[in-house]
């Protein structure tokens, strides 16, 4: 059975701990797209982690966690992640990594900064983790697969020609030193050094497993708003974030993926730039960013503030139909239990009139949130684990996102542990 994780909003909905926490029962997770941009923190018996490039299985010994042919592979940010678990007592964990894959390399990460650099105000808020440059040169077919770097003669060539191209823009557009093609071949060896026990054949692993009947995860990153598709674009990321891409981000049948978890936060958070219907500010959205997640709402990768905002049903009801959701997991419901009333985003007006359609970016721009406001239940719900046990403004509040997202919730986090979840039966399923 293959099941998905994905983002149903801009991505830190607590993806992280829900595959966390279902990979006790998977034999392979995936991470299928984007790459050491962004971050899922885990918290667990071993501590508290932030994963970029790992998939969140990693703390199982019996999972095998596999990076696919979709993800921007960061090599030497792989192998630190790796040591900063190992280093902390987590047992070496099983990696496989697809020969697909295609490796960010130096000058991405370079040319990210300047690029951001050159844009100043007008930047796209990148995180200069060389994603963009990464994935335009993967479509323009000048990027490296990690199988070729087991081909030494094609290695040298491309190399050559690559600088050759990237010298231009790095000398000519941004006033920089151009690579030596020397020394790129040399971190590539180390490179090829570095990966060569873990490089596999990963969609015929996959097939295999599949008939197996083995449980396969797909983690994706972030979430449906900044899907290049069918996101806010142009502030969206450079891979797609939707379930339906784990099939060729991974490398397995489209049908074979039989449940899709879509996470909800039950309030919103954004990084980086682009509208935000729902956002509040102030000493509201200060006191919601400090009570926020686990320890705080800023960025797993980068510490940044996130924007915060109420829970927006018009985002999430699309979030979720894009994604193709067979469930939904609404996380940090306990953060909230600290407020008198809470608003929630039920619709969007947009030039004096109001939808509940999410539109694209040139009107979300003019759009001003339709808030309907519910009454709190201003206690402390975590500990609890069965859906009845939870007061009965909680209940409503749940029940109001459900009925308006018009998706099944059939898990509500109440904490960051794994334990921390309630699994209930929806009418909706
Ligand atoms: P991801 O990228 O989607 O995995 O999300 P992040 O890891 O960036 O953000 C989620 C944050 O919320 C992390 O700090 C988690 O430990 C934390 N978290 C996840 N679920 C819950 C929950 O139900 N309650 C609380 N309080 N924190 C949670």
């Amino acid at each position: 059975m293959v099941k998905a994780v994905v983002g149903a909003n801009w991505g830190d909905e607590g993806k992280g701990k829900i595959t966390d926490m279902l990979a006790q029962e998977a034999d392979i997770v995936i991470r299928f797209q984007g790459g050491a941009n962004a971050g899922h923190t885990i918290v667990n018996n071993y501590g508290k982690f932030a994963l970029h490039t790992l998939p969140s299985g990693v703390f199982y010994s019996h999972v095998t966690n596999i990076i696919g042919n979709g993800v921007a592979l960061n090599v030497p940010r792989l192998f630190q992640e790796i040591k900063e678990l190992t280093d902390r007592s987590v047992p070496s964990p099983h990696i496989m990594i697809s020969d697909r894959a295609q490796l960010v390399m130096p000058y991405h990460i370079l040319l990210d900064t300047y690029e951001e650099a050159r844009l100043a105000g007008k930047s796209f808020g990148s995180t200069k983790s060389g994603i963009a440059p990464f994935y335009s040169d993967k479509f323009a077919k000048i990027g490296f697969q990690v199988s070729e770097l087991f081909d030494e003669d094609l290695l040298q060539e491309k190399v050559l020609r690559v600088c050759e191209l990237k010298n231009v823009l790095l000398e000519h557009l941004y006033h920089q030193d151009p690579i030596r093609p020397e020394e790129l071949l040399e971190t590539l060896h180390e490179y090829r050094r570095m990966v060569e026990p873990y490089v596999g054949n990963v969609s015929a692993f996959l097939d295999a497993a599949i008939k197996e009947g083995k449980n396969i995860l797909l983690e994706g990153q972030l979430g449906t708003m900044k899907d290049p598709d069918h996101g806010i674009y142009p502030m969206v990321t450079s891979s797609s974030t939707l379930a339906a891409y784990g099939a060729i981000g991974a490398g397995l049948p489209p049908y074979e993926i039989k449940k899709i978890i879509a996470v909800t936060k039950a309030y919103s958070s954004a990084v980086g730039a682009g509208a935000f219907v729902s956002e509040i500010f102030g000493e509201e959205a200060d006191e919601l960013r400090r009570r926020g997640g686990d320890g705080g709402e800023y960025g797993a990768t980068t510490g940044r503030p996130r924007r915060m905002g109420w829970y927006d049903c018009v985002a999430s009801r699309y979030g979720c139909r894009l994604q193709a959701a067979t469930d939904v997991a609404l996380t940090v419901l306990d953060v909230l239990g600290y407020l008198d009333e809470i608003p929630v985003c039920t619709g969007y007006e947009i030039d004096g009139q109001v939808t509940t359609e999410f539109p694209v970016t040139w009107k979300l721009e003019k759009a001003k949130p339709v808030l309907t406001v519910l009454p709190g239940w201003k206690c402390d719900i975590r500990g609890i684990r069965s859906y009845d046990e939870l007061p009965e403004n909680c209940r409503k509040y749940i029940e109001f996102i459900e009925a308006q997202i018009g998706y099944p919730v059939t898990m509500i986090s109440n904490g960051p542990g794994r334990e921390d979840i309630i699994y209930r039966q929806s009418s909706l399923s």
